[in-house]
């Protein structure tokens, strides 16, 4: 086995370069996929679409832990706005300027890093280290890490513990680990009414005016308390459409858009009973489709987070805080196989913005941080 590189910056140098924006891979998983060989990993593509993925696996007991992640980056805006070109890996002072340094190339590059470690000293470990990569995590999510674990189950597969990398820290790396996500429920509300002249409302039916107070009453609703682990369920509108563009005309239909970020306290059932009982109280003429984006998850404390949270004070001396806030993220597709799920990585401060970008520093931390999980994991005690 070739000596492993004990550089995660060299590395996420590299994947930097690969301008892989969604659902381009851009030749990452290759890069890692020769490195996870080398460290005595099956390799196994599994394409779907316009998708890359990646699972490889090293050892066939359990416990089974997973490293998952994603190779693609949103685009990057206009590269003209960034202080170097975005697929550059420019290193300024401690910072690794570039699309996709801290969502999420540096958490693979950790990840790749610290297991690279691991083996170099623990060749012989428990159970089985796996690795689970794709590029749809920041498009549709509809061929990517969801295709794997389908594939992953249907031939019986199981799963203990899996470390997702995404950007999960706030202010300093180690101060927050995900151990669960919202819902994100969407809908399209089209009222309908019957166009007319401003002059004449006795011939027209206005659609605004019929769904204003539905619309208030449907922000006001209190969906649920939230619990222990989760906020409560909240509503936004983010889109309202209506009118001719002139001011004599009354609109012949209004459109509205909505999305939930809703806890396990509440299901999509029961949300949508509510919304359709409230718009049929108002007795409007519409049309409602739905979007289910994502279904919530939780890893409830134990082992996974306690090895964390343990990992990060040895390297940081913080100690994490366990949270269900942010975005939806791939967790939510391997959370409902049963093995425990959490998310940690870096700062998640300029993810998606122009000059997104990571510290060096602290990118070797995580990589610490990865390889003592490991170690604590899958480390054979001594006798
Ligand atoms: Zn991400």
């Amino acid at each position: 086995m070739n000596s492993p590189s004990n550089d995660a910056i060299e590395l996420l140098v590299e994947l930097v370069r690969r301008e892989s924006v969604t659902p381009e891979d851009a030749g990452c998983q290759q890069i890692i996929g020769e490195r996870l060989a080398r460290a005595g990993f099956e390799l196994e593509y599994m394409p779907s679409g316009e998708v890359t993925n990646l699972w490889a696996r090293r050892g066939s007991g359990s416990p089974v832990f997973v490293f998952a992640g994603h190779t693609d980056v949103v685009p990057t805006g206009n590269p003209d706005h960034w202080s170097s070109p975005p697929f550059a890996a420019r290193i300024v002072e401690d910072h690794l300027i570039g699309r996709g340094a801290a969502d999420m190339k540096g958490g693979v590059a950790a990840m790749m890093t610290a297991i690279e470690r691991f083996i170099a000293c623990q060749p012989q470990h428990r159970g089985s280290i796996a690795v689970l990569l794709t590029s749809d995590e920041e498009g549709a999510a509809t061929h990517g890490t969801c295709k794997v674990i389908e594939r992953l189950q249907e031939r019986g597969e199981r799963f203990d513990y899996c470390i997702v990398g995404e950007p999960t820290s706030c202010n300093e790396l180690g101060d927050t680990i995900r151990h669960g996500r919202r819902g994100s429920l969407g809908a399209t509300l089209i009222v309908r009414g019957r166009q007319g002249h401003v002059a004449y409302p006795h011939l027209a039916d206005n659609p605004v005016h019929r769904a204003l107070p539905a619309l208030t009453e449907l922000t006001a609703i209190q969906w649920d308390q939230g619990d222990e682990h989760f906020p409560p369920t909240t509503l936004q509108i983010s889109n309202i459409n209506a009118g001719t563009g002139v001011t004599n005309v009354i609109p012949g239909q209004l459109s509205v858009e909505f999305n939930l970020r809703y806890s396990p306290q509440s299901t999509i059932q029961n949300i949508e009973k509510r919304i359709t009982e409230l718009l049929d109280r108002h007795r409007l003429d519409v049309e409602l489709i739905w979007k289910d984006s994502a279904r919530p998850f939780i890893t409830t404390p134990g082992t996974l987070t306690q090895v964390m949270q343990a990992a990060i004070v040895e390297h940081t001396g913080i100690t994490a805080s366990l949270d269900t806030g942010g975005g939806t993220s791939d967790g939510r597709f391997i959370a409902p196989t049963g093995a425990q799920v959490i998310e940690f990585g870096p700062i998640n401060a300029t993810i998606h913005q122009v000059d997104e970008c990571v510290s060096c520093s602290d990118i070797n931390t995580l990589t610490r941080i990865y390889e003592s999980v490991l170690l604590k994991l899958l480390g054979q005690q001594e006798e």
